[in-house]
């Protein structure tokens, strides 16, 4: 039996759409648009397509994009000067440091740098441990856009086995944190882990955020299990996931494609977070 394909461009357009209407309610109560500061130095061409495509989604939802550019060669203070105005200016509710940055700044002292509050990527220590200790708090997109897809899929998470693969602090940890606020029995997994097929194989929701091409073959998957495949790698033949999708796709009862699965999630939840973050600080008055 083939397995449903659940189809993220879908999800996201969904959640964009949502996300414009309540922009537009937003601005009406708050009398401005929420507004995205987007941080991009020097001139990495797949970060200039990551951060366009983030300012062109932002501002299609009536959302204002506020962008700065500084050059490769900027100092590290001056960055984290960059950072914590962007952090108390009235008109930013979210700020988002595309990474990676130059070898010469450190990535954990700017981010660090970052407004909790405006912290839209939700990669702070304290969004981090907001999310350990169960608090509210702004969730990293990738994961919140693999939990959206999971609800949509109208999966069960109460007390199932649920088994990611991956411990990054980007994607498999924040994944594990929301799956357990989920009430699923969670084990993660990573590249030390042994006899990885069988314990992927106890999963009803298995979540692959390795980077390794087509690493979870149909003997990785429990009948019927939900798969979500975080993987984005580029082969010659094009982009394929962590998963094998044609071999997996016989087994599972439903599993995400690449491209088109939890890709365009990302973005959508930036959004979110955003008008999350809007909100919050303007409920709690000016930051
Ligand atoms: P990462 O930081 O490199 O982490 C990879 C994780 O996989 C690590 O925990 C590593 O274990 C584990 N691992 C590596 N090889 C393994 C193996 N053979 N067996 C089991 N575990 C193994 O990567 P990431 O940032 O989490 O990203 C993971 C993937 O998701 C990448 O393909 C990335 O491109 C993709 N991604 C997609 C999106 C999206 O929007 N769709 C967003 C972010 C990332 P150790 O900890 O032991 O090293």
């Amino acid at each position: 039996m083939a397995a449903r394909t659940i189809d993220g461009k879908a999800v996201a357009a969904a959640v964009r759409e949502r996300v414009r209407v309540d922009v537009a309610a937003y601005g009406g109560e708050a009398g401005r648009a929420p507004g995205l500061a987007t941080v991009l130095v020097g001139d990495d061409a797949a970060s200039e397509v990551y951060v366009r495509m983030k300012r062109e989604a932002c501002e299609e939802v009536g959302m204002r994009s506020l962008h700065h550019a500084p050059e490769a060669t900027i100092g590290e203070r001056e960055l984290l000067g960059l950072v914590r105005r962007l952090g108390e200016d009235p008109e930013v509710d979210g700020i988002l440091v595309q990474l990676p940055l130059p070898a010469h700044i450190d990535e954990n002292a700017v981010v660090a740098a970052i407004n909790p509050e405006k912290d839209v990527d939700g990669l702070t220590p304290v969004s981090a441990g907001r999310l350990a200790h169960g608090a509210p708090g702004l969730v990293p997109c990738t994961p919140a856009g693999v939990m959206e897809l999971l609800g949509h899929e109208g999966a069960e998470l109460e007390g199932v086995e649920a088994v990611v693969v991956g411990r990054s602090k980007l994607v498999g940890v924040p994944v594990a944190r929301l799956l357990l606020a989920a009430n699923a029995t969670v084990t993660v997994c990573h590249s030390r882990t042994r006899d990885l097929e069988a314990v992927c194989r106890r999963a009803d929701v298995l979540v692959a955020a390795v980077g390794v091409p087509r690493l979870l073959g149909a003997d990785a998957v429990k009948p019927g299990a939900v798969v979500i495949d975080v993987g984005v790698n580029r082969l010659e033949d094009g982009l394929v996931g962590d998963v094998d999708y044609d071999a997996v796709a016989e087994v599972a009862s439903a599993i995400t494609p690449v491209p088109g699965g939890v890709g365009p999630m990302t973005i959508a939840m930036l959004l979110v977070n955003t008008l999350q973050a809007a909100h919050a600080r303007t409920l709690s008055g000016p930051a």
